[in-house]
């Protein structure tokens, strides 16, 4: 796509990545086809195609956005789907990030959309905050009835209904102790919303590890991966959460050498495999972001390298498994889980439109609610016809979104790796 950005904008280096980004693209509309917001809309500028042409034109002529053009951009999930799709390798992530950065920095949200965004981001990504919000959120849910039919509450009504009615506190879970003579260690990113909503997904992480051999280090001073706020725009906010952690391995790793920052929110993987791009203008961190980057693998990447003994009684069950698009489109990791799953002695079924997002993409059920649940019920509908008796998905937004428009049981791909393996059987089953 020919450009014509200014030499002082191109000063700039995040817009001469995004200007290199948008060069990048033929206009083939491939994309299109595989864009969920353009298949659901049918509009133009709601596809990829669409909106890169509104952020080259936002971007080139440095223009406050309009209302119309934020819409646009805000309806697009970061679903990456269109990565995947797209035969010139446009990389639409680094696109759009720029544009929610430059968003945030120009343009007024009306006060409901600034408010209930300043919750997310002062909430969700501190587990203690998150779990008081959960508590506080079971009181009000009777009241997400009401809040759904006043148009600027529609966002705090998704959220309330988003709060699961019983806290999650687990039955207690065993945990194995690590081995004497570990192969190695691995740092297990203890991420921000997945411990308070389904802590046993870590606990069967640890479990898996440690018959695997490795001891699982828990780095302190570790936290949230930025990727909400990234995705809402807040990029200081995203680089002070990366470089938190960067600061944090490094205090583990000076303890003891690690082979993987090993990840079970495949949100949190795209974001930390991305460190690397975010921090590289800084030189203080720049290397040390991108070494850490190398080092993070998804838990089913990371256990597909491995050979795992055969499992003691596999139970045969008819599993569903949810390809969470950051897994897929952001970190291209797809046959990993599958075969995990298959090897622990499941029969795994793939549903249609695996390749589209299920609607949950970080906060997007909040604040688009309307858009998000006509895409869930898409996926739990594709889902179900399976006849399954449990679907698995690597990402705790996913089990959330689908499990709320589905009668079957939603688990991590972990869990039942686990219970194949002499684990206790998932909580959701
Ligand atoms: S990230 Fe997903 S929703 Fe956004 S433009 Fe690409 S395919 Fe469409
Ligand atoms: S598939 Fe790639 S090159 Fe083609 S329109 Fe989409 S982003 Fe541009």
């Amino acid at each position: 796509m020919q450009t014509r950005f200014s030499p002082a904008a191109l000063a700039d280096p995040d817009t001469a990545t995004s200007e290199s980004v948008i060069r990048k693209c033929v206009h083939c509309g491939f994309c299109t086809a595989t864009c969920p917001t353009y298949v659901l809309l049918g509009d133009e500028l709601d596809s990829p195609r669409g909106r890169i042409y509104l952020i080259k034109d936002m971007l080139e002529n440095r223009r406050q956005p309009s209302a119309e053009v934020v819409t646009h951009i805000d309806r697009c999930l970061s679903c990456l789907s269109c990565m995947t799709t797209c035969p010139s390798g446009v990389n639409y992530m680094h696109l759009v990030d720029h544009a929610r950065a430059y968003i945030d920095q120009t343009y007024q949200r009306p006060l409901p959309d600034r408010a209930i965004r300043w919750m997310l981001a002062r909430v969700l990504p501190y587990p203690a905050r998150f779990r008081m919000g959960l508590a506080l959120g079971r009181v009000a849910r009777p009241l997400a009835g009401l809040f759904s039919r006043v148009a600027p509450l529609k966002p705090l009504a998704a959220m309330l209904s988003l709060v699961p009615r019983r806290s999650a506190a687990p039955r207690a879970v065993p945990l194995i102790a690590a081995p004497s003579a570990p192969k190695g260690c691995v740092i297990l990113l203890q991420g921000c919303a997945e411990p308070v909503l389904r802590p046993e997904i870590r606990a069967a992480t640890m479990r898996v590890l440690a018959r695997a051999g490795y001891a699982v280090v828990l780095a302190r001073g570790e936290g949230c991966c930025g990727a909400l706020v990234h995705h809402m725009g807040h990029k200081q906010a995203a680089l002070a959460a990366a470089r938190r952690n960067i600061d944090a391995w490094d205090t583990a790793t000076r303890e003891a050498p690690v082979a993987a920052i090993v990840i079970t929110t495949s949100g949190c993987g795209t974001s930390v495999k991305d460190y690397g791009h975010l921090l590289r203008d800084d030189p203080a961190y720049a290397g040390r972001a991108a070494h850490y980057a190398g080092l993070a693998r998804d838990i089913s990447e990371f256990l597909g390298a491995l050979t795992l003994p055969p499992p003691p009684a596999p139970t045969g069950l008819r599993v569903a498994y949810h390809a969470a698009c950051s897994l897929q489109h952001g970190q291209q990791v797809t046959e990993a889980p599958r075969r995990l799953l298959a090897e622990a002695g499941y029969h795994v079924v793939t549903p249609r439109e695996a390749h589209l997002c299920c609607g949950s993409a970080g906060v997007y059920n909040i604040l688009q609610p309307e858009l998000a649940d006509r895409i869930g019920q898409r996926k739990a509908a594709n889902l179900d016809r399976l006849g399954a008796q449990v679907i698995a998905a690597g990402n705790v937004g996913c089990a959330v979104q689908i499990g709320q428009r589905t009668q079957t049981p939603v688990v991590h791909t972990i869990e039942l790796i686990d219970w194949a393996h002499g684990g206790p059987k998932p909580l959701q089953l």
